[in-house]
């Protein structure tokens, strides 16, 4: 599965922090976002102030992580990284905000999964800059009161609607990350292969472009394995033939599909008659989390129009039919 899950560590150090872009100005497409941070970065500099708490949401792969090192860098502070799973005891978040500098980024990614007594402690911090936090246990037990310097929380999350409301509420930024359309996958694709030393012309990008699943990560990992491809069997040469020759390999088909995504859409025209069908039943009958199919599924195929989510559950939609040529088993629900 080329899932947009991130990958190795290694992986991830050397070439994603290569082709990561560190700017704004490098940061490709999602035009109403950058426009936005772009006015909320340049006001809270010339005031001198941190920027606002901000939330970013998107399907995995889309760019929040990326967003949040160049929103630190933008600001011309420090980003310090953890995740709501990781977050344990309050403890752990205490060591973290006490170590931060003035203006200082708090990067919280899967902000969704923080458990509540840890979301208690990010309300004071978020709004007044205090960390109010118990020490000892039983009857030795007390609170004590630590002033933090002014920061910005920066929380990612695959979806807006699995955050508490209150804590939702504390951010005066929200941004949603949308799929990418293919041409500037194309100029994310190109400029990573330029960056990785490549030879890849405008077709070969552009092919692994349209066949990543609107996804960022997907397109740089596709890269990835057509550079291989392309240096066994083509010379190093990564032209259209070649790109699609090794995405063949890989299972991904002509609409971008991946194994899985096929897999989920087949099931649902073979087991549940096209549907409706309830999101834990799909997830049963595939034997995926519901979660992978809510937050890394079902968002692209719904946004191209392949599923539809209804109240009485998911259905494939006439498109999603004609995709796997049973066009004419299609019928009005
Ligand atoms: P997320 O945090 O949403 O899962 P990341 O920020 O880790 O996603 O993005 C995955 C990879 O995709 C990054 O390493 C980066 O190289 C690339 N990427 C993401 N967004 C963009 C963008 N807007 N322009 C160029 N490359 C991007």
């Amino acid at each position: 599965l080329i899932s947009a899950e991130p990958v190795s560590r290694e992986e991830r150090d050397s070439v994603d922090r290569a082709i990561r872009p560190t700017r704004l100005a490098d940061y490709v497409g999602q035009p109403a976002v950058k426009e936005q941070m772009e006015i909320f970065i340049d006001a809270a500099r010339r005031r001198d102030e941190p920027l606002d708490h901000s939330l970013i949401f998107g399907p995995p792969g889309l760019g929040k992580t990326t967003l949040a090192n160049i929103i630190a860098t933008e600001m011309g502070v420090a980003l310090k990284t953890t995740s709501g799973p990781v977050l344990e005891k309050a403890g752990d978040l205490a060591a973290i905000m006490t170590n931060l500098e003035p203006g200082d980024v708090l990067f919280i990614d899967e902000i969704h999964r923080l458990s509540p007594n840890i979301e208690e402690i990010l309300y004071p911090a978020m709004e007044d800059y205090q960390l109010d936090i118990m020490i000892g246990e039983g009857p030795a037990a007390r609170s004590i009161k630590l002033d933090l310097p002014p920061f910005t929380l920066v929380g990612a999350t695959t979806r807006a609607g699995l955050l508490t409301s209150p804590l939702r509420d504390r951010f005066g930024i929200v941004q949603r990350l949308e799929f990418y359309n293919c041409a500037d996958l194309t100029s994310i694709v190109s400029r990573s292969g330029q960056i990785m030393g490549m030879t890849i012309d405008s077709g070969g990008a552009e092919e692994i472009a349209r066949r990543s699943r609107g996804t960022p990560r997907i397109a740089n990992r596709l890269l990835r394995r057509v550079r291989d491809y392309a240096d066994v069997k083509a010379d190093g040469d990564a032209t259209r033939e070649v790109a699609d020759a090794a995405l063949n390999m890989l299972n991904v088909d002509e609409g971008g599909f991946d194994h899985l995504d096929r897999r989920l859409l087949l099931t649902m025209l073979e087991k549940f008659d096209g549907g409706p069908v309830g999101v834990d039943n799909l997830a049963a009958a595939i034997g995926e989390e519901r979660d992978t199919i809510e937050d890394v599924l079902e968002p692209y195929l719904i946004q191209q129009g392949f599923l539809m989510r209804t109240p009485r559950g998911r259905v494939v939609t006439r498109h999603g039919y004609a995709h796997f040529d049973r066009a004419s088993e299609y019928k009005e629900r």
